[in-house]
């Protein structure tokens, strides 16, 4: 890392103890970033690394609710509200017993670079609790959506603060939030949240965006080797919004996506994976991957061990952060891997970037490759602000016109910077650049 940057990058380790996530989120973008401050000396006088790790504000707040025994309880929920030089605050909402400052902090400042790639006006924010959804009730889903946006209301707005969902946060969970802004500031505002559902002010494609994207994103980088996903062999990790949009993709575009896997174990379906019975048990029946097992011949179910066992030559990893190292990295390498297209943000480790980029894999970082979803948000924004609701296949079409420049961008900027092919490297210089621009225009702030 450049000496400049390093001195920078220790301070804000040392301001922001015990956040692993972030540090590592910060360390991967720093390392990026040496060449353009030797261009645009400005960046350092400006201050500008010091103010875009600093979050514009963090909100940590109280959610009280009830169960269904009638138990109270209490979790605690974060908004934090990175970077406004593009936009409104914007990025998902995580409810997942693992959520804590620093899984908000990380995610929140890719969001930053991410929504700056994407070319429309969206600032970078994340939110969150460690609330966890698994096993509870609808009553219960509802009445903790209701808590937690009866503090979250003050902070959002569609000028201010625009959430979303993530892991643990759909369509249900985004009615329910959307039902209590409204009751508590009496105003019909589509454009405060989205991921809506179709009737009330949402997007078509918008459930798809981050899975089919980041397939989009992967078939643009086969493209420059002179291949495509027709005949790949796929393994996807998850079996969330994320990854079974990747997996209908992939398969449309004639691949064969083999596994994918939840948090307790995994599938193998050599055949291919069977996209409606996945949705029928994950997204209606809200079940577990076992039980696609019993529900489909000559599939094998793994109870816990690593997708990442399994030969692929193309790996969309939609789970979680971290959840792909050095050593599996290096196993699907020596299996014939071609190429990973990260639908998850930041799923794989510092060590295992190593390993992809010094063995010539191609390599899509989700901050590029999974911004799908982010873009769609803001074409749900577009319909809203213009009271208006766009087809499936134009709204599609624009989300492939996206995906296809963030590709192409980050190509030029990898070319540019003098180290082609290099997609960390072009996705976070296109995006810096960009911020700090804007944040340079508007003054110290
Ligand atoms: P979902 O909640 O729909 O699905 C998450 C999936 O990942 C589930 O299969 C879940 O398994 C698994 N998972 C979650 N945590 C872990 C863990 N700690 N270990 C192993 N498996 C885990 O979330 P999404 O599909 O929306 O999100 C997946 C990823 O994509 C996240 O990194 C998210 O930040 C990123 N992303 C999502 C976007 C979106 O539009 N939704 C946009 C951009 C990025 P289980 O059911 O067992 O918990």
């Amino acid at each position: 890392m450049d000496a400049r940057l390093e001195t920078i990058r220790d301070t804000v380790l040392a301001r922001n103890p015990g956040e692993g996530e972030f540090h590592q989120a910060v360390t991967e973008v720093f390392e990026s970033l040496g060449p353009v401050h030797d261009r645009h000396p400005e960046f350092l006088e400006g201050a500008v690394l010091e103010r875009l790790c600093e979050p514009e504000r963090q909100i940590i707040f109280r959610v009280p609710w009830v169960d269904d025994a009638g138990r109270f309880q209490i979790n605690r929920g974060f908004r934090v509200e990175f970077n406004s030089a593009l936009g409104p605050f914007k990025g998902g909402l995580r409810f997942h017993p693992s959520v804590n400052l620093g899984i908000v902090k990380f995610l929140g400042f890719e969001q930053i670079f991410k929504n700056a790639l994407t070319g429309m006006p969206i600032g970078g924010g994340k939110g969150g609790s460690d609330f966890d959804p698994r096993g509870r009730s609808d009553g219960e889903i509802m009445r903790f959506c209701q808590s937690f946006m009866t503090e979250l209301y003050r902070h959002i707005g569609e000028y201010t603060d625009v959430p979303a969902g993530d892991i643990g946060v759909g369509g249900r969970e985004i009615g329910y939030l959307f039902g209590q802004y409204k009751r508590i500031t009496n105003r019909y505002e589509s454009g405060v949240l989205t991921g809506k559902g179709i009737s009330w002010g949402g997007s078509l494609v918008r459930p798809e965006a981050t899975g089919y994207g980041t397939v989009i994103f992967t078939q643009e980088m086969l493209k420059t080797r002179g291949q495509s996903f027709e005949g790949q062999r796929v393994v996807v990790s998850g079996s969330g919004n994320v990854a079974i949009n990747a997996i209908a993709k992939a398969q449309g575009l004639g691949a064969t996506v083999v596994a994918c896997s939840d948090s307790s174990g995994y599938i193998v379906d050599e055949a291919g994976i069977d996209v409606e019975l996945l949705r029928q048990i994950k997204e209606v029946e809200r079940g577990r991957l076992k039980d696609y097992e019993a529900r489909r011949s000559n599939v094998t179910y793994v109870d816990g061990g690593s997708v990442w066992d399994l030969d692929a030559t193309v790996a969309l990893p939609c789970a979680t952060q971290n959840e792909l190292d050095g050593d599996a990295a290096a196993r699907l390498v020596r299996n014939g891997l071609l190429a990973v297209g990260e639908g998850a943000n930041m799923p794989s480790t510092r060590d295992a970037v190593a390993v992809f980029q010094d063995s010539g894999i191609l390599f899509g970082p989700g901050k590029a490759a999974n911004a799908g979803g982010v873009a769609t948000s803001a074409l749900e924004m577009q319909q809203n602000a213009s009271r208006d609701s766009w087809s499936f296949a134009h709204t599609e079409e624009r989300l492939t016109e996206i995906m296809v420049g963030i590709h192409d961008r980050c190509a030029a900027t990898a070319a540019e910077y003098g180290d082609p092919g290099n997609y960390v490297l072009g996705a976070n210089i296109g995006g810096f650049v960009k911020v700090a621009d804007a944040m340079l225009a508007q003054g110290l702030i």
